[in-house]
């Protein structure tokens, strides 16, 4: 008999997610509007920060982020090596350049010591949903961004990631795999007005309204563009974020289930968060020898495993770092290993029982 497939994270959506886009179908605004705005307001309270600005997506939102502080030609932003490509695609985006220093291997996330005193920007990825600790950075470079793709519902000894407590700007993404989602979307969380000012200017072709020329008359100074999230999507965002604590509690629930299952396996088990932080689990991924072999033995017995990530250093594209495949050890290493294991709301402990069933029988 073949089994259902599994798949490494899924959306969880309710009757009351479908009556809320329902709802805005019936209604006057479908791009963005009213519920755009009731959505933004409703992150930037949850991770206690002044302004929240929502975007088409967490990869407008991190160009937003690089746009609105003048990053350019010349500059250099710094990231995590494992991540997905936009963390530093965002740098590209305005002709600067990308900078990648190694992970630390008891967080995975990048060592922050090591970032280099030239770098102008920094973009900290919370990897898996860990939250890099902000408090090691002795030289703050000009912009620290955050990429909290991961890490909605996670939290510092600073309080909730978004507060922007040691940064700038934060970024969420509203993909369906991500914490909560939008079907596709983003938002940026500042406490600075300017930049939250700029950033919404930013998303719809830096349109600035100048009512004292009439009250038609507006004008465009920067380049902008059509980044705007839609109220349809908001809607899901705000009934989805009434959610978000239930999911991380589910989330960290199954990680301490998943800990408990495979600790007599000879398998590496993803980094614990530090007293005082919360864990985000966006990603269960552990690392294991033999990694292909295992792999396509999850893939073949109908369990949707993944590898996050292909290092930033190992795509073509990133030939312009000049830092070849093999040179950041700790993240090379780290990428022969890892798989990343079912992990969202809705799993049910018996899939989650026959995850670790097949891992164990490929392990062993
Ligand atoms: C998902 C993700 C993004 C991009 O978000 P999208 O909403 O898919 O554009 C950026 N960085 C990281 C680390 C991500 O996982």
């Amino acid at each position: 008999m073949t089994q259902a497939h599994i798949p490494y994270g899924r959306q969880s959506i309710d009757e009351a997610d479908i009556r809320a886009v329902e709802a805005v179908l019936r209604g006057a605004w479908l791009t963005q509007g009213p519920t755009v705005e009731a959505f933004e307001d409703a992150v930037a309270r949850r991770v206690q920060a002044r302004h929240a600005v929502a975007f088409s997506s967490g990869t407008a939102a991190l160009h937003g982020c690089t746009a609105v502080v003048g990053l350019g030609a010349g500059d250099l932003v710094v990231t995590s090596p494992l991540t997905f490509m936009a963390s530093a695609n965002c740098a590209r985006y305005v002709g600067a350049s990308v900078g990648l220093v190694d992970v630390r291997p008891e967080t995975l996330n990048l060592d922050i010591g090591q970032i280099p005193a030239e770098a102008d920007a920094v973009v900290a990825v919370h990897y898996a949903g860990l939250p890099v600790d902000l408090r090691d950075l002795n030289v703050r470079p000009r912009v620290v961004i955050e990429d909290a793709a991961h890490a909605l519902g996670a939290s510092t000894p600073d309080g909730p990631v978004g507060n922007c407590a040691r940064s700038d700007m934060c970024m969420f993404s509203f993909h369906p795999v991500k914490p909560v989602t939008t079907g596709e979307g983003g938002i940026v969380t500042t406490n600075d007005d300017s930049l939250a000012e700029k950033l919404r200017q930013f998303r719809s072709h830096d349109i600035e309204r100048t009512p004292d020329r009439g009250a038609w008359a507006y004008q465009i100074s920067e380049i902008g563009f059509n980044y705007r999230m839609t109220d349809i999507q908001a809607a899901l965002g705000l009934s989805q974020l009434t959610k978000l604590d239930t999911f991380i509690h589910r989330r960290n629930e199954l990680a301490d289930r998943y800990r408990a299952l495979l600790a007599p396996l000879p398998v590496e088990l993803p980094p614990e968060a530090p007293q005082g932080f919360t864990h985000g689990y966006h990603l269960f991924a552990v690392r294991v020898r033999d990694r292909e072999r295992v792999f396509n033995g999850l893939r073949s017995a109908g369990i949707g495993v993944q590898v996050h990530y292909v290092p930033v250093h190992h795509h073509p594209i990133s030939v312009d770092i000049g830092v070849g495949s093999g040179e950041l050890p700790a993240c090379d290493e780290a990428y022969e290993q890892l798989i990343s294991l079912p992990m969202f709301p809705d799993l049910t402990v018996s899939e989650q029982d026959r995850v670790v069933a097949t891992l164990a029988s490929l392990v062993q």
